[in-house]
């Protein structure tokens, strides 16, 4: 079980309309710790014969929320920030019991969620409109800015907290209700964030969260509800897509944060040690489950030898246990499906030539821990250099040209996070502009912060989360023509 000072934390029930609630078949699932399968609760499994109410009540109170001032919208916001921070430590132990990642970093994306409240509270206040310069001598123009309408946000398992606040943060701020569903292996941070919620004053209706095991029906319902006017989804490319259709007879707008396959580049003129660390950071956080983990890693000849010797050193010193434990570094893949998934990406780039230099495949039994993987010899005609690996495993290649390089690192449908290490001031240029990705990272392997635009291009999804812009998805303009001023 889990060990909390603050145990209202721990909620079962779907939370709508303010009221905690029961699927009407009173159906439930298990959720369980993936570290050891303990289960932890049995949450109720909705269906679809229970979303019509959370819409209905979405709807009826977004027609008050967004009249309120926005002085009210960020008070409350703040407030809700707060009590995550003060909850902090909690939502921490939730986060790490639901979804396995150590508890420094499930305290470090508690913070991080939280940010995105600090954030979009202030940005409330700077939902700014504009004046225009008529067409005509008795023309006025005006640009209003007005929130989208009930908002549905479906999140994944590898972020529990933060893909929520992420979202929610900014709907709410622009005036917006929201219904969540979060992913079914880690439903219990979201509804942790939804006790807090109703203690922060976010009145009845304005947030709700559908509990269910039934996605894809109950996404259907969503996206065929003229009602819903905008869909917030992060999570696999597949799925994306398909809700991308779905949402399309009632044309929805529509965000979309997807798969990456990010390359990690490695230039002769790298300060090396940084180089390693921010490869460790950007490759094995989260046991290398997120959509902006290295995933091909790129280094220089005149580099390779001294790159490869040392990173592996360091890795091999990460440790790999229970999320839970004191100094755990990486804990384990989310499920047994995920521990195939890596399995058979490793068999696959073996048979092609790459040669395992550290670490080995994982039996995902009696747990799903996976030591961390370096494989060298990669090429590009293996399938992790084109599929996402979301698992520890770090694939080396060499390379000779910056040209070559990029052209490599651009060879995929994916365009979300790419990172580069060197110090030449006119490469850092022509390399930043020339990766067709949404984020660069130079120097760093680290690039997630609430103050800048989260997001991707090509099959990465479309929509940006975090920083000023990350309010526009959740707003509409709407320009007033004042004619006959004479
Ligand atoms: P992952 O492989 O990371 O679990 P998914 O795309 O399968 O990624 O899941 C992300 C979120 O999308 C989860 O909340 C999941 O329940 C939800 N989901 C999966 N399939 C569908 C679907 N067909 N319609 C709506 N939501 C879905």
């Amino acid at each position: 079980m889990i060990n909390l000072e603050n145990t209202s934390l721990l909620k079962d029930k779907a939370y709508i309309n303010g009221d905690w609630v029961k699927a009407k078949n009173s159906h439930t699932f298990e959720v369980t710790n993936p570290f050891n399968q303990e289960k932890l609760a049995d949450v109720a499994d909705l269906e679809v014969e229970d979303i019509p109410l959370v819409v209905d009540t979405a709807n009826h109170a977004f027609q008050e929320w967004k009249n309120k001032t926005v002085a009210e919208r960020a008070s409350i916001l703040r407030k809700w920030y707060e009590l995550q921070l003060e909850n902090a430590e909690d939502l921490a132990k939730i986060l790490t019991a639901e979804q396995g990642k150590p508890l420094a970093e499930a305290l470090g994306e508690i913070k991080y969620g939280a940010s995105f409240v600090e954030w979009f509270a202030e940005e409330a206040r700077r939902v700014y409109g504009d004046v225009i310069p008529g067409h005509g001598e008795d023309k006025r123009i005006v640009v209003i800015k007005q929130p989208i309408g009930v908002v549905v946000a479906i999140t994944p398992w590898n972020f529990p907290n933060a893909m929520i606040t992420r979202k929610v943060a900014p709907a709410l701020a622009a005036g917006c209700s929201v219904i969540i569903k979060p992913s079914e292996e880690t439903p219990l941070s979201a509804l942790a964030l939804a006790v807090l919620a109703e203690q922060a004053g976010i009145p009845k209706g304005v947030f709700n969260i559908i509990t269910t095991t039934n996605a894809s029906k109950v996404g259907q319902v969503l996206t065929d509800s003229p009602i819903i006017k905008k869909l917030s989804f992060t999570g696999s490319t597949a799925v994306g897509k398909q809700l991308m259709r779905q949402s399309a007879d009632t044309v929805k707008k529509v965000s979309l944060e997807l798969g990456g396959n990010a390359p990690f580049i490695v230039f002769d003129d790298a300060d090396l040690e940084d180089a390693v660390q921010g490869a460790i950071a950007s490759k094995y956080r989260n046991a290398g489950q997120t959509c902006v983990c290295a995933n091909r890693i790129y280094v220089q000849d005149g580099i390779y030898e001294a790159f490869v010797d040392k990173f592996t050193k360091q890795v091999r010193l990460l440790k790999v246990g229970n999320g839970l434990d004191e100094g755990v570094e990486i804990g384990p893949l989310i499920n047994s499906k995920a521990v195939s998934k890596v399995n058979h990406l490793i068999d696959d780039a073996l048979s092609k030539g790459g040669k395992i230099i550290l670490g080995a495949k994982s039996e995902s039994k009696p747990n799903t821990l996976y030591p961390p993987v370096i494989i060298s010899g990669a090429t590009s005609e293996m399938k992790l250099a084109h599929e996402e690996i979301f698992g520890p495993v770090a694939p080396i290649f060499k390379f000779e040209t910056d040209e070559e390089v990029i052209k490599a690192a651009n060879n995929t449908e994916y365009g979300l996070a790419s990172y580069f290490y060197g110090n030449n001031m006119k490469r850092i240029w022509k390399v930043a502009e020339s990766l067709e990705y949404g984020m660069v990272g130079i120097n760093t392997g680290m690039i997630s912060t609430a103050v800048a635009p989260f997001g991707g291009i090509k099959e990465s999804g479309n929509g940006r989360e975090g920083s000023k812009y990350g309010m526009d998805d959740f707003l509409e303009i709407k320009y007033l023509c004042f004619g006959g001023v004479v």
